[in-house]
This record gives structure tokens, sequence and C-alpha cells, in this order.
């Protein structure tokens, strides 16, 4: 399968980079915007977070970047320093075959360490304008041989009283540099800027016809990002779903999210453009009869093919834009049924949610997630179901028999019902239910403190609280095998709830990084896991269980 990041004109290294990231195809501003940027021309983008603004304008700095040189070439200007720090990861993961060298600059942050690295090595630049102003004044970033500038979240950057700023750096670069501009809104002040410091620039705007989608309920939840697995589980588990359709990003996301959904008790397969004919065409004849209820899929691979009226069309992650929204949640809801369209936003990409709904004229309802107390009665509800249609319908006459033998042999009928529902209802261990982190709500267009304290108060914590064990009740412990051994989450539940005999629910996050893998416990059942998880074997090795440390 080729590749349309091929027809851009970007260096194979580049490529590579993105085919590498599961990128499989330019979203509407990179198509837009990389092309122009790569013939010279300054460009004028009207995109947010979550269009891939980022690899529209790091992908053709990247291109044009002499890395034989050691100077500053690309400088990014961004309104808050966590964005400033998540378009340097981006440049990284971009550039990683171009070695690059990228550095961000914000306040907050040793000014004496910036200022080093600076001299020793940065060849773009990423700050926000107050801390990259300062540094121009003390004489230790010096933008002379500036040829790529990029104002990113202008609109932002204006709101939160920047302009001098960005105005005092922009006349500290050379006159010929290239200048890309993206912002939200294209407001008058941002033309304003955009007339006094491009040149002649290309505007990029995606494209908006209006589309309506009748016959479908469009619901969202908001939840931070590593909390959508445990939302999408959820909301397996509670919904009436036939069969579902779930859309993510990239290739990776949909393999992970397959393999992740699989591991923990929910059949499922993955589609996109990296699998043969034969492969896809398999797994859609068995979504097609009803064989497979779960298909992840990107938008590239769901488009053009048909896949049969599903019940529930997930957003697992957000579209690019709002006409991908359509084409997806129009696989739900045909024939005057009422198909159901969930999304899953994280805070971050709230605001685009307003596009999605101007453009199909029709509101989408905030939802909250079921409570793990509404999963557990649901699958109560649902076995209860499953017996009274079989006491009802099914001749049961061997099992009777069988149960009277075992009767005579002396047990108590109660006790064989009991132990005969915990074995029916043994997969549900391989499904525990995790906790998910609330979003706390603030207004829509968050504010300069705001988003600092995004920063500092809700990613710090997280951190903390994914290396000192989780939520009140539970307890870290730390197994040495992870991926490298394939460990999946499967195992790890598997291996800890029928092994050490604990319930499924006794078990939270699991987080399995290369060597090692944290899983959270039930506090009142660590002792007993520890104990009986000693000496055993996973996948042929010899597993160490232990209480994660603190660090
Ligand atoms: P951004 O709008 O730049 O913040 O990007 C939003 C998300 O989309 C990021 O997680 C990117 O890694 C991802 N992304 C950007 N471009 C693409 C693409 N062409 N295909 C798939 N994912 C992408």
């Amino acid at each position: 399968m080729s590749y349309a990041f091929e027809t851009l004109g970007l260096r194979p290294e580049l490529v590579k980079a993105v085919v590498e990231l599961g990128y499989e195809q330019p979203t509407p501003i990179q198509a837009g915007a990389i092309p122009a940027l790569l013939e010279g021309r300054d460009v004028l983008g009207q995109a947010q977070t979550g269009t891939g603004k980022t690899a529209a304008f790091a992908l053709p700095m990247l291109n044009g970047l002499d890395v034989n040189y050691h100077g500053v070439q690309g400088l990014i200007l961004t309104p808050t320093r966590e964005l400033a720090v998540q378009v340097c990861e981006a440049i990284y993961q971009y550039g990683q075959f171009r070695n690059a060298r990228v550095l961000p600059i914000y306040g907050g942050q040793s000014i004496m360490r910036q200022i080093k690295r600076l001299e020793r090595d940065a060849q773009i630049v990423v700050g926000t304008p107050g801390r990259v102003l300062d540094l121009i004044r003390r004489g230790s970033l010096k933008l002379g041989e500036i040829r790529y500038l990029v104002l990113d979240e202008a609109d932002e950057m204006l709101k939160m009283g920047f302009i001098e700023d960005v105005e005092a750096i922009l006349k500290e670069t050379p006159k010929e540099r290239q200048t890309a501009l993206f912002s939200a809104t294209l407001s008058p002040e941002i033309r304003r800027l955009a007339g006094k410091y491009m040149n002649d620039p290309v505007s990029v705007t995606i494209e908006s016809k209006v589309r309506t989608v009748e016959h479908t309920e469009q619901r969202y939840y908001l939840v931070h990002d590593e909390s959508k697995f445990a939302a999408l589980t959820r909301l397996l588990e509670t919904e009436e779903i036939n069969n579902v359709l779930v859309f993510v990003r990239t290739r990776v996301g949909a393999a992970e999210l397959s393999e992740n959904l699989n591991g923990r008790g929910y059949p499922a397969e993955a589609l996109h453009g990296d699998l043969s004919q034969d492969v896809r065409e398999t797994v859609l004849r068995r979504f097609r009869k009803g064989q497979l209820a779960i298909l992840v899929a990107t938008d590239v691979a769901a488009r053009g093919i048909d896949i049969p009226e599903v019940s529930h069309v997930v957003n697992y992650d957000m579209p690019f834009d709002p006409e991908d929204y359509v084409h997806r949640i129009g696989r739900t809801g045909r024939a005057g049924r009422t198909g159901i369209a969930i999304m899953l936003v994280t805070p971050r990409e709230r605001r685009r949610l307003r596009d999605i709904e101007s453009f199909t004229r029709q509101p989408m309802i905030r939802a909250t997630l079921p409570l793990a107390e509404e999963v557990y009665l649901r699958r109560e509800q649902r076995f209860q179901s499953i017996l009274n249609t079989l006491l009802l319908e099914e001749n049961l006459e061997a099992e009777l028999d069988f149960v009277r033998t075992l009767e005579q042999g002396g047990y108590d009928l109660a006790d064989l019902a009991a132990a005969a529902i915990r074995m029916a209802r043994s997969s549900e261990i391989l499904r525990p239910i995790d906790d998910i982190r609330e979003v706390v709500d603030r207004p829509d267009r968050p504010q300069r403190r705001e988003r600092v304290e995004d920063h500092d108060s809700s990613r710090r914590p997280e951190r903390a609280r994914r290396q000192n064990g989780q939520e009140p009740g539970m307890v870290r412990l730390q197994l040495n095998m992870g991926r490298e051994h394939g460990i999946r989450p499967g195992d790890v539940v598997g291996a800890i709830a029928s092994e050490a005999g604990i319930p499924g629910r006794a078990i939270g996050a699991i987080d399995i990084q290369k060597t090692r893998t944290f899983v959270d416990v039930k506090d009142i059942h660590v002792e007993s896991v520890l104990s009986k998880m000693s000496r055993r074997m996973l996948r042929g090795k010899e597993i160490t269980l232990t209480r994660a440390s603190n660090n």
C-alpha cells in the first residue's frame, strides 16, 4: 500500500518517521500546508489542536533543516509551556531520522540551563514569547540565522497579551525568513499581524460543507487520555451493543487497541492499511456475519469498504475534521433506525466539539460514564437473563441428571449452584473495571492560569500517582516482566486473578513497560497475592512480584 505522505515531497527520513508513528495519510491541514511550505511560501493556517497542525508546520521545517549547521534555524512560538513541550516532543519524533536538535524554552525552568543548552546545540527552538524575548535580550538566543518561524495558536498568544513580545521577537528575525501562522480563528488582529509580518501567505483552512446526520444519537464523554481505555470498556459492557465500529487515528493505535481489548477479554480485530487484502477480507467477513462484534479501524481503512450497519460507532480518537466525523457515524443509524455515535473527548480537544456541531448542525449531548457498580450490575442482569432463557427454553435433562448424581453424592444444591455460577462467570475475571480519573470541569476556553494549573496540578500528580500506587485502597505492585517478554494485560490479570484466586475487580490499572509491569491490587489482597505468586511461571519465566518502590 502506498502512503500519500510520500507524494507530498518530504524527505524519505521524514516519511519513514510518520509511517512508523502509524500515520496513514496526511490530515486536511497537512495536505494543504505541507506542499505550500515546501515550496517556500508563507502559510496562514486556520486549525486548532487535534487537526494535525503540529506536523503540518514541523515536517516542512525539518525538511529544510541543515543538520550539519549548529545554529538556531527554526523558531516556534507557543502560548503555553505545556504546548511548547508537546510541540518539542512531536518534533523530536518527526525528526528522529534527521537527528534534529530541538530545545524547549519556557519560564519556570532554570534560565542558566537553557542558556547552556542553547550554546551547545539547538537547531530548532520552541518557546513561549516571554522567555524567548528574555534570552534574546541576554544575548543568548541569536535569531540572525532563523529561516523558519512559526506562530502556533496565535490567537491564544494574543489573548494572553503576548502581542508586544511576539512583535519584538519578529523584528529580531531576518526579513527573508519563511513564516507560518496557525490559529483557530482568523480575527482582524490576526490578519493584521499576518499582513504586517508575512509575505503573500497562502491561506489553508479546513473546508466545511454542512451535512446533517439524522437518526443518530450523538453523545460524548469527557475523559482524560489515560482513562480512555477504561472508559471504552465500561461502555462496551453497559451499552446495548450489537456490533461496534471503533475509530482511532493511526495504524499503530488500531493494532494496540484491539490487542488491549483482546487482552481484557473483549474479542476485537483491527482494520488498517498495513493488512493484506486477504486479512482485511477475512476480518470484514467475520464482522459482517456477526462472528466478531468489535472492529477497530482507521478512517483510511474504513473508507470505501462495505461495512454493514452497526449499532454503535465509537470515536475513540476524535476525527481530524468534521467531514471524517460524518463519514464515521454514517455507518450507524441507517434505514431509519436510531444509531448511536459515541465520542471520547479529552479536555484539550473539547473546543473542537463546536466545529463538529456546527458542521452537522446537531448538538452532541455530554453524557457521564457508567460507574463501576453499574457495570457489575449489568453483568449480573445479563447473566440472569441468560439463565432465564436457558431455564425456559432449553432441555436441561442431561445436566439435571448430573446434578442429581452430585446431590446424591452429598453436595448441597445451593453450594453447587454457586460453584457453577463462579465457573460460568470466570471470564469476567479477565475484565476488571479500571478506575477513571475524573475530569474537573472548567470553562470551554481556558485562560492562562488554568492552563498552568492543568500542567502543574493534573499532570504531575498523575506521574506521582502512577509511581506511588493508585487510587485509595490500591497498592502498586511491580512484576519483573514487560513488553519485551510479550506480556499483555490479559496475562497479568489472568495470572494474578486465577493463581491468587482474587476477583478481577480487585485488580486496577496495569502499566506494561519495556522490561517491567506495574499493576494495582486492592490492599486487602496484596499479602495473599504476593505470597501465592512467588515462584510462579509466566510465559516461561519465573515471576518476581514485589511492592513497587516509590521512585
Ligand atoms: P495536533 O493537532 O498536531 O496536536 O495533532 C493531534 C494528534 O494527531 C497527535 O496525537 C498526532 O500525533 C496525531 N496526528 C497528526 N497527524 C496525523 C496523521 N496524518 N495521521 C494520524 N495521526 C496524526
